[in-house]
């Protein structure tokens, strides 16, 4: 593993491992990585010959009163996990690196519908900043194939979206969540979280899977199920509901009557803690 943190430095390495037709596979990660974290890295590994990892921090997608300096960052522990891993490149970009014109870029991404919906709705300018920080990402690695976890569902829709409108030579694989055993989705964030929070936390989970079981009773009204969602989540836990949502899988369009495949899509908060979380119908 060659640890890279320049990005014309990076993209010319890249360069010569194209040129000998050898396939790229890029996991990006803003670090603190966990087991969902290397299941993107076990899927490029194995469906790509050469893999790029990048762990950024990324400024610009986090608002004013967000935990861009709370947020874990443990890059020596990190280095030690992915030792074990057979990848090739680790890119580690400092914001000056990524933004030599300051973290106000010029350029930006917008997206104008889907960006402002559901997470958009608390984070009005989060998708604003992971746009524009993934495709700066995939300007430097310029990967073939990218794998991104469906934990964050809305963020990995719209990346789709970026890639088919921006023509980008890039297919999006999106990976299924990994779960701790209580059913907690694992994400970086849960380190804040004590052992009492996280089995409260849990509740979203079970409660995510409540409404599959409505569903698979035949229950089609989406307000019905989030209505007994809701109830559920408020009786057993004091997360407050940031949202829920029950969408269309491909377009995040909401739903009024459930489908197969269609998805709900939930966020809160436990404390300061924002938890993110959704499942299939
Ligand atoms: P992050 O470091 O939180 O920006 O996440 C980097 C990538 O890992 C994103 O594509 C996430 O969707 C993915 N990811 C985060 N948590 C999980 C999880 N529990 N299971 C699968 N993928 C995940």
């Amino acid at each position: 593993m060659i640890i890279e943190s320049t990005p014309y430095s990076l993209q010319n390495n890249i360069n010569s491992l194209k040129l000998k037709s050898n396939t790229i596979g890029f996991v990006p990660t803003m670090g603190a990585l966990h087991q969902g974290h290397l299941s993107l890295i076990e899927a490029s590994l194995q469906k790509t010959d050469k893999t790029i990892v990048s762990i950024f921090v990324n400024p610009t997608q986090f608002g004013k009163n967000e935990d861009f300096n709370a947020y874990p960052r443990n890059l020596k522990e990190d280095l030690m996990i992915l030792q074990k891993y057979n990848i090739d490149f680790l890119f580690t970009p400092q914001t000056q690196d990524i933004y030599p014109n300051g973290e106000q870029p010029t350029v930006q991404i917008i997206e104008p519908n889907l960006a402002s919906l559901y997470c958009g709705v608390s984070r009005p300018t989060h998708f604003q900043g992971v746009l524009g920080v993934v495709l700066r990402l995939f300007n430097i690695v310029q990967p073939d194939k990218t794998f991104l976890g469906e934990k964050d569902f809305q963020q990995l829709t719209l990346v789709k979206k970026m890639v088919k409108d921006l023509f980008l030579p890039i297919e999006i694989i999106g990976c299924p969540i990994l779960r701790e055993p209580s059913g907690l989705a694992l994400s970086s964030r849960n380190t804040y979280l004590s052992e009492k929070e996280k089995a409260e936390a849990a509740t979203i989970y079970q409660a995510l899977c409540f409404a599959q079981k409505l569903v698979s009773l035949d229950e089609i009204n989406a307000d019905k199920v989030i209505d007994q969602v809701t109830r559920l989540i408020q009786k057993e836990s004091t997360i407050q509901i940031d949202y829920m949502s029950i969408v269309d899988s491909e377009t995040l369009a909401p739903a009024q009557e459930i489908k197969k495949n269609d998805r709900i899509l939930f966020a809160g908060y436990l404390g300061k803690t924002r938890l993110i979380d959704n499942v299939a119908l």
